[in-house]
C-alpha cells in the first residue's frame, strides 16, 4: 500500500501517463480508498489543464524565437568555416 506522500510525489507522473501499469494500479488502489489523495490528484489535474491551455501558446512562440536564434547562429558559424 502506498503512503499518501508517495501518491502526492507521483501524482504529476500519473496525470502525464508516465507511470508503468503496476505503479498506476497501486496509485489507483490508493486513490480508491483515500479521498484526500483523490481530491489532491483531481485538483492537480485541473491546474494542469489550466496551465496547459494558457501557457502552451507562449511556449510555442518562445521556442520559435529560440529556434530562429539558433538558426542564425548556425548559419553564422558555417559561414565562418
Ligand atoms: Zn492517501
Amino acid at each position: 500500500m502506498l503512503k499518501c506522500r508517495e501518491v502526492a510525489a507521483r501524482a504529476s507522473r500519473l496525470i502525464d501517463g508516465e507511470l508503468g501499469p503496476w505503479q498506476r494500479f497501486r496509485m489507483e488502489l490508493h486513490l480508491a480508498m483515500c479521498r484526500r489523495c483523490r481530491n489532491f490528484v483531481e485538483q492537480m489535474k485541473r491546474t494542469r489543464d489550466l496551465t496547459r491551455m494558457t501557457v502552451s501558446p507562449e511556449d510555442q512562440e518562445m521556442s520559435a524565437e529560440i529556434e530562429a536564434a539558433l538558426a542564425q547562429r548556425r548559419s553564422r558559424s558555417t559561414g565562418r568555416s
